[in-house]
Order: structure tokens, then sequence, then C-alpha cells
């Protein structure tokens, strides 16, 4: 197995997207069969040895940056099989946890198949797609990426092979899952109490639910339960023709009557995204896109899915829907074709891009929020993010997904100070979606830049709970220490 200790090559693996600053690591193995995992992590409590898992460092909350431990980097195990049809309307893909999803998505639509989940950022392995239950804009219509897992294979922490397929493995009454695995070894894991908020997303902590499957105590724990090695992802068929949109409105409040209305079945529109870009979103966008009305408000962003027969019936409706909401008809943008289509997503992406560079030049890092809420009390966050960010001079936008009641705030500091009380701002933020029934993430996970919010949200006992199952798969503290659970809940005396 290759493994790597030069600074040179370790370099990469010490940063994510999130800014998390002095990660470090005696060195980077490579493994490239499922049976290397397992040796490195069997013979980890003989050698001393703790493991940070690495994906494609796109993660934005720290999760894969290493603090003295090594790392165990998926990279060589990206292998990619071929789609199986199971149905008119299904199929199934096997791939292994470091095949990138950009990859996949291409290899499935080559033959007529759609993979829904898509984080924006497409060069994630998934691997850590799954280890983060990632959503994105698709999410509106198709759920996350836990909705679209059949199959499993996980390297425990103690190295044993743990193959779990939906449906087979549901917790009993006590809320308990009784596993033998194949050495003969049983767990039994007891599923904490809590009661997950009533939000369409949330990602924070492990999922716990009466009569839950266990596969989906694995999505979205974030390395901290296991190796996702391998993965059979469930395919929806690749949709006739999609409609894509972005549209201006003159105020938020025809903005926001225009986001109800789409979400109403009533109204036939069925969109798979509903996106937002706040009037400062826009703003950064216009030194990049001229044509952004200075008039604009915000904007949404569509994505709808046509049978061929319904385009028509489909454009009409929107264009109706449009008017009613007093959108600005003639500045929107209609791309029906992919190239268009491809046009608007460069436009949706070059947001992060032209914010970092600004950032960059102020040598801050963003404060970012991922809470989300009920839809009824969207607009009660979304006021108390907007007045809270006013009051304070803050440079700030709000974009992202507002068909889930899940907007970003970014808050840009412009020096140490403005950081500062951005950083205290943010508290009040969780305290905000907490009271408001949200939750502290809603698709970026956890990782080790929120674990000290995740008790305001659950309380402490929720969180010893979240230790406990931890520690009854992970006996010798060996995986992914650091994430999710704060490191004083995983010593020995904390009961
Ligand atoms: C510009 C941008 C936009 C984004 N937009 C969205 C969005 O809209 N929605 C969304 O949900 N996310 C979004 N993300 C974040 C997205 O969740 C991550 O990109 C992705 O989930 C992480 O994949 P990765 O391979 O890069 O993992 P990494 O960053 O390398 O790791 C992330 C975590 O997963 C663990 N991990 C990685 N691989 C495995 C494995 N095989 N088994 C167990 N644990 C593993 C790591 O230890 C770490 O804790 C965005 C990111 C960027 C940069």
């Amino acid at each position: 197995m290759i493994s790597k200790t030069d600074p040179e090559s370790i370099r990469g693996f010490l940063e994510d997207t999130s800014n998390l600053k002095s990660g470090h690591t005696p060195g980077v193995f490579f493994p490239e069969t499922i049976a290397e995992i397992q040796e490195l992590l069997k013979n980890a409590p003989r050698e001393h040895r703790r493991f940070t898992i690495a994906g494609n460092g796109t993660g934005t909350t720290g999760g894969r940056i290493p603090f003295g431990d090594f790392v165990l980097s998926m990279q060589k195990l990206d292998a990619i099989g071929e789609p199986t049809v199971l149905s008119a309307d299904r199929a199934i893909i096997t791939v292994q946890g470091g095949a990138v999803l950009q990859d996949i998505q291409k290899k499935v639509q080559a033959s007529g198949w759609l993979y829904p989940p898509d984080p924006t950022e497409s060069l994630c392995f998934i691997g850590g797609t799954i280890a983060n239950n990632s959503s994105g804009a698709r999410t509106f219509k198709y759920g996350p990426t836990r909705n679209h897992i059949a199959r499993l294979l996980v390297v425990l922490p103690e190295g044993e092979l743990l193959e779990i397929r939906r449906g087979e493995m549901i917790a009993d009454s006590n809320g308990e899952f009784h596993i033998t695995l194949p050495g003969g070894m049983t767990k039994t894991i007891h599923l904490p109490h809590y009661r997950m908020p009533a939000t369409s997303k949330h990602n924070a902590g492990y999922f716990s639910k009466a009569g839950m499957d266990l596969i989906d105590l694995f999505i979205g724990s974030e390395g901290t339960l296991g190796v996702i090695a391998e993965a059979n992802l469930m395919l929806f068929p690749m949709p006739d023709s999609i409609i894509s949109c972005l549209v201006y409105f003159p105020s938020m409040e025809e903005l926001l009557g225009f986001v109800d209305a789409c979400k109403k079945p009533a109204n036939g529109l069925r969109p798979r995204a509903l996106e937002f870009f706040d009037r400062n979103a826009l703003t950064f966008l216009r030194k990049q896109y001229p044509e952004v009305p200075t008039a604009a408000d915000g904007a949404v962003f569509l994505e709808l899915e046509a049978a061929k027969e319904e385009t028509d019936g489909t454009l009409d409706r929107l264009f109706v829907t449009i008017e009613a909401s007093n959108g600005m008809e003639e500045e929107s943008w209609i791309a029906l074709d992919r190239s268009e289509q491809e046009k608007i997503r460069e436009f949706r992406h070059a947001l992060p891009l032209i914010v970092n560079e600004w950032l960059s030049r102020q040598k801050e890092s963003k404060i970012s929020t991922d809470m989300a809420v009920p839809d009824s009390a969207f607009r009660e966050l979304f006021d108390f993010y907007r007045n809270s960010c006013e009051r304070h001079g803050f440079v700030y936008i709000i974009f992202g997904h507002i068909g889930n009641s899940h907007v970003h705030l970014n808050i840009l500091p412009r020096n140490r100070e403005e950081f500062v009380e951005a950083k205290t701002l943010y508290r009040t933020f969780v305290a905000k979606a907490i009271a408001l029934g949200g939750t502290l993430s809603a698709e970026h996970g956890i990782g080790k830049l929120k674990r000290e919010y995740l008790a305001d949200m659950y309380g402490e006992e929720a969180i010893r709970e979240m230790a406990e199952v931890k520690k009854c798969l992970d006996p010798f503290l060996v995986l992914n220490i650091g994430n999710i659970i704060p490191d004083a809940f995983l010593e020995p005396d904390n009961h």
C-alpha cells in the first residue's frame, strides 16, 4: 500500500473548504483494496494509530482535516460499475467510496439514467457525500443522498466488514440494533432518544428515529462509525426535457409569493430545484454579469422536469406564475437547451468564486450559516438574518435552497473586529433557528467546526448518547475522532 510522509504530498490533506487551520498528520495512506482498509484499522490499536478519512476535500466543516492522526485517503478506491436495470423506472449502480460524483453522473446519464444528488461541487467523492448525507438544489424534489442509497459496504473501526441492504435491518421496539459481524462478534447499538427537527432537510448528528433502518445510521455519520467502502446507488430515468429559469423580483414579498406558488401542488409546476439569491448576492454577481437588473431585490432559480408532450404546457404555467407574482419577465432568463442551461449553472457557480476572491483580498474567513427551519418560520429567520446584519453594518449575502426553507447567510468580514463580532452573532442565529424548530445544519454537517453548537440543539444528554453509539462501534477510538462529538464526551468517565 502506498503511504506518503513528505510535507509536499501531505499538504493538500490538511485542508478542505472550511479554512480551518493548523491541521497536521504524520502521514497519508492510500489503500487500493477494501482488505487494505481493514488491515489498517485492525492494526490501529496495536500500533497506536488513529485515522481521519479523506474524501476529495470539498467539505465545508473541517471533517477531513486531521489533528495529529494519520489520513486514510479514498483516492484509489474509485471504481464505478455499470447501471443494472431493475424496471422501466429503476436502475442501480455499484460504486466504490472514492469514485468522483461527476464521473458517476456522466456515466449514468450516458445510459439514460439520473443520480439526483447534486451538491453543487461535483468533484466530491461519493463516499464523502454519503458520509455527509449531502444534498443540494435538486433535493427539493428528490430528497438528500440518504434517499438514494440501497446498500452500503462499510469497514467498521475495528476492521470488520459490514454489508447493509436497505430494508434488512430495522431498529427493534426498544430502539436497538443487534448486529452479528462476519467474525462472530456481536454489537448492540442503542439509538439516541432525541427527536430530530421537523425540517425538510437535517444533517446534524446521528440520524435517530423509531423503526429506522440501520443504513440510515451510517449515512450522515461523517466517517465516525466506519469507512464507506462501496455503495449501491438508486437511479431514476432521465427526464425528457429540463427547463431552467432565473426570475428577478422587485421585492421580497413578491419573490416569496412566487416561491409559495411554485410549491403548491395544485399549480402543477413541481420544480426539482428552487434556489434563491438576495439583492447583495446579485450585486456581487453583477460584477461579472452586468445584465443583472439593479431594480431586483432578489432572484429565484428554478428547474423543472417535463415529458416531451408536456413541455409547452409547463412553460405556459411557468409564465402565468411569474406574471401573477409580478416577476420581472423582461429580464428573466429561460433556458431550454443544454448549452444555455450550462450558462445558468455557471452563473450560479460564479457566486462562491466571486465572493471567495473578494474575501481573499480582505484576508478574512467568512462566517456562514447552514440552518433550516420549518416552512412556516422561514420569513422570521430570514428577517432576523437581514436585520442583524444591517444593524452591524456587515457585508453579507443570503442565497441557497429556499424551496427547503434553507438559505445560507454568509457574513464577509472586512477585518478581524468584524470577524469576531460576526462569530458572536452566529450563536444568536443558532439560537433563533433552534427556537423556531429548526436545525443547526441542514446539509453541510457538523465536522469539527460546529460541534460546540450541537448541545445547544439537542442538550448534553443527547451528545452522551451519540458518544455511546460511537464507542460501541469504535471502542478503541480509532476513526475520525473530533467530528460531530466533542472530545470530552468520548472520555471514559463521561457517562
Ligand atoms: C462550492 C461548494 C458548494 C457546496 N454546495 C453544497 C450543497 O449545495 N449541498 C451539500 O450538501 N453540500 C455542498 N457542499 C459540500 C459537500 O457536502 C461536500 O462537497 C461533500 O459532501 C464532501 O465530499 P468530499 O469527498 O469532498 O469529502 P471531504 O471533504 O474529503 O470529507 C468530508 C467528510 O466526509 C468524511 N468522508 C469522506 N469520505 C468518506 C468515506 N468514504 N467514508 C466515511 N467518511 C468519509 C471525511 O472524513 C469528512 O468528515 C459544497 C461544497 C462546495 C465547495
